[in-house]
C-alpha cells in the first residue's frame, strides 16, 4: 500500500493540479494533498482559503485528503506514512526548480522517493499566478480553474476591474 503526499502552494489550485491529483490518486492507495506554507512566499489567498478550495476539488475522490503543513515536506510525508513525494512538471523551466528539491528531499529522507506527473498538454502553459493575472484583468478562466475556484478569483478581484 503506497502512501504518497503532494505538496504545492495552491495559490489558487486549478485544472493543472486538479489533472495530477487525479492521476496520482489513480496510482496511489491513499494520496495526501497538502498545501504547503511558506512564510517567505506571499500568497493572494490564506493557507484556509485554498485548503477549503482544493477540499471542493478532491470532494467525491476515493483515498485524497486535504490539509496544510508548515513543517519540512519530509517531516510531513513520515508523519503520514508516506514514501513518495507526487510533484507536477510542466516545461523544461520547472526543472531545475524540482530536480533541486528532489535531491534535497532524497538528502534529508533517503527512504522518500520523489515521483514527477507530466502536465496533461492542455495544461502546460498554467500556473497559479497566470490565472490570478488573468482574474486580475478580467478575462475568462472559465476551463483554467473549477467553477468553485472561478468564482473565489471573481470574488477577489471582480471589485478591481477598471
Ligand atoms: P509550488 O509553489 O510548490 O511550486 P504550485 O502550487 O505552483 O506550488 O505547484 C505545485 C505542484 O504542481 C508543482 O509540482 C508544480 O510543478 C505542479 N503544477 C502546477 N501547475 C501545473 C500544471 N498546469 N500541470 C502540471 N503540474 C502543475
Amino acid at each position: 500500500m503506497i502512501v504518497a503526499v503532494y505538496a504545492g502552494s495552491f495559490d489558487p489550485p486549478t485544472c493543472g493540479h486538479e489533472d495530477i491529483i487525479r492521476r496520482a490518486a489513480a496510482i496511489f492507495r491513499e494520496l495526501h494533498v497538502t498545501v504547503f506554507t511558506n512564510p517567505e512566499k506571499r500568497t493572494a489567498f490564506s493557507v484556509a482559503d485554498r485548503v477549503d478550495m482544493l477540499k471542493h476539488m478532491v470532494a467525491g475522490m476515493q483515498h485524497v485528503s486535504v490539509d496544510s503543513c508548515q513543517s519540512l515536506l519530509v517531516d510531513y510525508a513520515s508523519a503520514k506514512n508516506a514514501s513518495i513525494i507526487v510533484r507536477g512538471l510542466r516545461a523544461v523551466s520547472d526543472f531545475d526548480y524540482e530536480f533541486t528539491m528532489a535531491l534535497m528531499n532524497k538528502k534529508l529522507a533517503p527512504h522518500i522517493e520523489t515521483v514527477f506527473i507530466m502536465t496533461n498538454p492542455e495544461y502546460l502553459y498554467l500556473s497559479s499566478s497566470k490565472v490570478k493575472e488573468l482574474a486580475s484583468l478580467g478575462a475568462d478562466i472559465g476551463g483554467l480553474v473549477p467553477p468553485y475556484v472561478e468564482t473565489r478569483l471573481k470574488e477577489m478581484f471582480g471589485s478591481r476591474k477598471s
